[in-house]
């Protein structure tokens, strides 16, 4: 069995783990580049995407990260961690570096003050039967993607869930609802990889 790891820096790690191991996969913290590489995915939790960036940074991770992407390590990324795995972000005040790795700008706290969090049921493609719950909290949207990204969900139009070879990423947070079906759909893809 693949061991998947949970960047631990920052944001809700303890949620991933749980999600992941309910999901029946083995699940580790990841603080250090030698913890890093000893795993077969990498979960980038939902949080603060700007301290996350930072701390990978001062950790000595952002280097690290980037390579393990660009040489095939399956991805996953919630809310913050879908930041921290877009190519490019959409803010006023950018220069916030990123992994990267899918082909996407997004938009960071897209939904607006009105609407900092909600819920609301999503279809899910590569997930079957009934309805994903998508916990919404100032999450982004993204904005536009490349060629090679799959759109597996919207939300008012907006893409909230994307595919792109063996990284995924949701502007919601399904570790937070007991459902363990996306988390399942992670730990096939680095099954599939590995
Ligand atoms: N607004 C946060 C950010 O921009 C993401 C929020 C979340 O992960 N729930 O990083």
């Amino acid at each position: 069995e693949p061991l998947i790891g949970v960047l631990a820096l920052q944001g809700d790690v303890r949620e991933h783990l749980a999600a992941l191991s309910g999901a029946g996969a083995r699940a580790e913290p990841v603080r250090r580049p030698e913890e890093l590489a000893e795993v077969d995915g990498l979960v980038l939790p939902g949080g603060e995407s700007t301290t996350m960036s930072k701390l990978a940074a001062v950790f000595g991770l952002l280097e690290p990260l980037r390579a393990r992407v660009a040489a095939g390590m399956p991805a996953y990324g919630s809310c913050a961690g879908m930041i921290m795995l877009a190519d490019k972000i959409l803010d006023p005040r950018s220069g916030q570096e990123t992994v990267g790795g899918i082909d996407m700008i997004v938009r960071r706290n897209a939904f607006g003050r009105q609407n900092e969090s909600f819920e609301a049921p999503l279809d899910l493609a590569d997930v079957d039967g009934e309805p994903v719950r998508g916990v919404f909290i100032r999450a982004p949207w993204v904005e536009s993607t490349g060629a090679r990204v799959r759109v597996l969900a919207r939300y008012e139009g907006h893409p909230v869930a994307v595919r792109q070879d063996r990284l995924l990423a949701t502007s919601f947070h399904p570790e937070l609802t007991g459902d363990h079906r996306v988390h399942a759909l992670f730990a096939s893809m680095v099954r599939a990889a590995g």
